[in-house]
């Protein structure tokens, strides 16, 4: 069990801020993950969490430390890596690129492998080429729209399910769709909406297939807020970890949930403006944005540090803009009086996956650096 740090080693830690940092808050991300396990049992609905969002070892045994034993993950290098730290029942959730056969094929070998396939013509690579033993779910669009079989497909789906070849290694073993059009909820009751509609779609496929199918959902609004898990057997929500401004918006976390904000060094400032000029840009927060007052773009909010963490969005002051390594911290009136240039500014991100994903680790409240995942592509 992990305390909240102590006001002053707050302090301590933005003293020697030197370039824009990464600050994960250990407590808060331990308690999103204590209640996610806790919602998920209390539906009844098994918990394979996407780890696309923090991409850390050290992360993903907190994961472990509430009974996690299934993952997924978005990349076959992903997969490598958490093999690697030693996690054996992995879901990669994307659809196979025929052109990494032969890294799956390894990591079948090694690992008890999940993988999506929405294509006939993938199915039939995986069938004659993949030479190992794998879960194989069907890729469905419930409506989001992105990627997957229609799900009023039914003839498309069994296509593919006998491209896999009955009987052989290649397990049909459910109906997977993510639900992305839940971010575009204009409120909680939307996002159920949506959420209803997914579990009800994927139910009617599945009817109409006549197969022992399971169904995998998995977005952070709508396991947080969706009631009806009827017939759900597994939920693959990543970006509840983290939380961010993103799915404050959407009335999913409280601010006290968000567990990641970027500390900035503040290097310029213009009363005329009411700007502050901060180190801090698009290579640190990505340019995922919100639509701000007026329509305005929002990369951020600023937070001042309260009780020994990051404190409620002020929305007074937000990121207007960023540039490669430069961001825009604007004012609704003056400039506050203790972000002077070489002060640090806490900033709140839009959407913690990709700004997560622009730093090589995460320096928590206690002063410890978790490290991520060193991802860089092989070259060929
Ligand atoms: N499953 C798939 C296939 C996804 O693409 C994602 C996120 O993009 C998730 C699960 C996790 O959803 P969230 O980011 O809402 O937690």
């Amino acid at each position: 069990m992990v305390s909240p740090p102590h006001h002053d080693s707050l302090a301590t830690l933005l003293a020697g801020v030197r370039r824009p940092t990464l600050l994960l808050d250990e407590a808060r991300a331990r308690a999103n993950i204590r209640r996610m396990a806790a919602r998920m049992r209390e539906v009844g609905v098994r918990l394979r969490p996407h780890f696309k969002t923090h991409v850390s070892a050290t992360v993903g045994e907190w994961f472990r430390d509430e009974g996690i034993d299934g993952i997924t993950v978005t990349s076959a290098e992903m997969a490598r890596y958490f093999a690697d730290a030693g996690w054996r029942d992995l879901t990669i959730a994307i659809p196979v690129n025929p052109r990494q056969i032969g890294e799956l094929r390894s990591l079948a070998r090694a690992t008890e492998l999940g993988l999506l396939v929405d294509d006939v013509v993938t199915a039939r690579a995986l069938a004659r080429d993949l030479g190992a033993p794998a879960r194989v779910w069907l890729k469905i669009d419930a409506g989001y729209g992105r990627a997957g079989i229609p799900w009023d497909a039914p003839r498309r789906a069994l296509e593919v399910i006998d491209e896999l070849g009955a009987g052989s290694e290649l397990e049909p073993t459910g109906l997977l769709a993510h639900a992305g059009d839940s971010y575009a909820a204009a409120s909680p009751d939307d996002i159920r909406a949506v959420h209803a509609r997914t579990v009800e779609r994927l139910g009617r496929l599945r009817g109409e297939l006549q197969r022992p199918l399971q169904i995998s959902i998995g977005d952070t609004p709508g396991c947080t807020l969706g009631e009806d898990f009827d017939g759900v057997d597994e939920a693959r929500p990543g970006n509840f970890v983290f939380h961010d401004l993103m799915q404050l918006e959407l009335g999913v976390c409280t601010a006290e949930q968000i567990a990641v904000a970027v500390a900035c060094p503040v290097i310029g400032r213009y009363p005329a403006r009411d700007q502050l000029l901060i180190h801090g840009g698009a290579i640190h927060f990505s340019k995922d944005r919100l639509a701000g007052p007026d329509g305005t773009d929002l990369f951020g909010y600023l937070a001042r540090p309260h009780e020994g963490s990051f404190g409620p969005p002020e929305r007074s002051v937000r990121l207007t803009s960023v540039s490669q390594e430069h961001g825009v911290l604007t004012a609704d009136g003056p400039l506050p009086d203790d972000l002077q240039v070489g002060d640090v500014a806490l900033v709140l991100p839009v959407h913690s996956c990709l700004t997560a994903h622009q730093f090589p680790g995460y320096l928590t409240l206690d002063g410890e650096f978790v490290e991520r995942a060193p991802l860089a592509e092989p070259r060929v």
